[in-house]
């Protein structure tokens, strides 16, 4: 799939829509989902123009790659989830419902988050 760039998180990045940012860096951004699942309910974005985790995977540099797993861990701890715990999820394709074609990070915390899959 071809990325998109009017895709919604593109429009983020580029300051056309606000967003409420909790963490930024030279190659990532991270901010609350405007329709939260839990209490704690953040999106991490790579700054690059990845659909997927499966774009991203085979495409990405080593410096983005690790700045983005970076950034996840340091946002859980900055939200204060690494003793109660998290769960985080990357949805891609039509299976998993991927709404935004940029690749996203959901960081899911503060209340007991259930099984890790409903069965249908
Ligand atoms: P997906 O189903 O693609 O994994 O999740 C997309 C997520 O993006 C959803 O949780 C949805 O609430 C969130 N989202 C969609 N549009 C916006 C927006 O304009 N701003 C923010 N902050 N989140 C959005």
């Amino acid at each position: 799939m071809a990325y998109d760039p009017n895709n919604i998180f593109a429009r983020i990045l580029r300051g056309e829509i606000p967003c409420t940012k909790v963490f930024e860096n030279e190659h990532v951004l991270a901010f609350r989902d405007i329709n939260p699942q839990a209490p704690l309910h953040v999106l991490v974005i790579p700054k690059g123009a990845y659909v997927s985790m499966d774009d991203f995977a085979a495409k990405a540099s080593p410096e983005e790659i690790t700045a983005f797993v970076r950034a996840i861990g340091q946002v859980a701890r900055q939200e204060g989830v690494v003793e109660t715990g998290y769960r985080i999820l990357a949805n891609h394709g039509r299976d998993a419902h991927q709404e935004v074609p940029h690749l996203h990070v959901h960081i899911f915390g503060k209340r007991p988050l259930g099984r890790m899959l409903a069965k249908d």
